[in-house]
């Protein structure tokens, strides 16, 4: 059974072909700058087998005019008959999409209908940039693999169970009935995913687990999971709110916005395009990669240094409320880019937890591998855990999942 997964973005599209048999990646592709001007850096690229001893690798520097051209340059990649990982379409089984925003309508994987596709397009008032590139890859894909089921995976599903006390803001509750504003959380694949990995890993059932969960990429997100359900979460109605992000503020004053228009004369799409994409770690030091900020700390660098602080500390906060919020906690889990790279992050965020039952062992935390981790001491009452993401693995079992019981 071969799974394609597509997540399309508004300039990109990325792509991933799985054999289901053995959760094998037979292709991952990206195709970027679609709409932009060429340029000269390669803007396509597949590894076919990747990780094995047949790996190889394509890259090309092609302008591409829209997602139209983007996901017929990918079909013909897939369908390469030097890479043989797929002879034509006919032997894919259904396709997976990636889809930010699915509201307070949909809980959990969907094949796509038209009435699925007007509910995305209704939502596109809360994801302006990524609910409308969704559709785009959604529309095109449905063309080109025009006789296999084509299934909807919402990063904002495994919110869908987050109580009212902690989904609705504090503003005139209007808001939420006529304008949807509430709080969504994203990134839902991903702690959905490590969830379940987790409780493989404890041999327990989804069901009996209390966990924080941690998705620190460029991207950031904390989860708090009762007995196997997001019961609050960092995002709000959109990603913007929570952790310090690569180039997100996360958490500020909510009076920061309106002083900033009277007096800076800064308008909404200004003040939007700063929060979103000149503040975090970027907006602190001038870097968003921790890579950086780590060699600019060894070089004596005290903004990148100040940055790294204000990030592990929100971090903190979050894992001290959201301990209060669970009474018991089984496991923290570190995931994504950083979460699962960054050591130092991950020591900083911890101190202190040990009064708490979370006991770090900072040998084992300094310890780099592609698989799961523990890295809390053996008498650490709640575990501390590096467990690896994979969002497209996650789409591709769920469109698998979805397809069984629906064909
Ligand atoms: P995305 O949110 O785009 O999926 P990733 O999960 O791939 O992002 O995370 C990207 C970030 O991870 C980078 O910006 C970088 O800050 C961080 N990162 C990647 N590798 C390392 C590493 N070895 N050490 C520290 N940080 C890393």
């Amino acid at each position: 059974m071969k799974i394609l997964i597509i997540n399309s973005g508004s300039s990109s599209i990325k792509f991933q072909l799985i054999d289901m048999q053995d959760e094998t990646v037979l292709a991952s592709g990206l195709v970027e700058r679609i709409g932009e001007s060429q340029g000269d850096a390669d803007n396509i690229k597949c590894t076919f087998r990747p990780g094995t001893d047949n790996e190889y690798q394509v890259k090309m520097c092609q302008s591409i005019s829209d997602h139209r051209q983007g996901m017929h340059t990918a079909t013909e990649l897939l369908t390469n008959k030097t890479a043989a990982v797929m002879a034509d379409k006919s032997e894919l089984t259904a396709v997976g999409h990636r889809v930010v925003h699915g509201g307070e309508a949909f809980h959990a994987p969907t094949i796509i209908t038209d009435e699925v596709i007007k509910a995305i397009e209704d939502m596109v008032p809360l994801a302006p940039l990524h609910n409308p590139a969704g559709l785009d890859g959604i529309h095109v894909a449905q063309e080109f693999f025009d006789t296999v089921p084509h299934v909807a995976i919402f990063d904002t599903a495994f919110y869908q169970t987050i109580p009212p006390h902690a989904h609705i803001y504090a503003l005139p509750y209007e808001f939420y009935t006529e304008h949807r504003v509430r709080r969504y959380g994203f990134h839902g694949t991903s702690h959905k995913f490590i969830t379940g990995e987790y409780a493989k890993l404890a041999q327990k059932p989804v069901s009996d687990c209390n966990l924080i969960t941690i998705h620190l990429g460029n991207g950031c997100s904390m989860t708090a999971v009762e007995n196997g359900k997001a019961i609050d979460t960092s995002m709000g109605v959109t990603p913007l709110e929570g952790l310090v992000m690569g180039t997100r503020s996360g958490d500020i004053d909510p009076a920061i916005t309106a002083f900033l228009h009277r007096n800076n004369k800064m308008s909404v799409e200004d003040i939007d395009r700063v929060l979103n994409k000149e503040s975090g770690l970027k907006g602190m030091c001038g870097m968003n990669d921790m890579r950086d900020i780590h060699s600019a700390i060894e070089n004596g660098n005290e903004r990148a240094k100040l940055a790294l602080d204000v990030q592990t500390y929100k971090i903190k906060k979050y894992i001290g409320s959201y301990m209060a919020v669970l009474g018991r906690v089984d496991a923290i889990i570190f995931t994504a880019g950083i979460g699962e790279n960054d050591d130092i992050v991950r020591e900083k965020s911890l101190i202190g937890f040990e009064h708490f039952g979370a006991i770090l062992d900072k040998e084992s935390n300094k310890q780099r591998a592609k698989e799961p981790l523990k890295i809390s001491t053996n008498d650490s009452q709640t575990d501390i855990w590096v467990i690896p993401t994979n969002e497209e693995l996650a789409i591709a079992r769920e469109t698998r999942d979805v397809v069984a019981t629906k064909y």
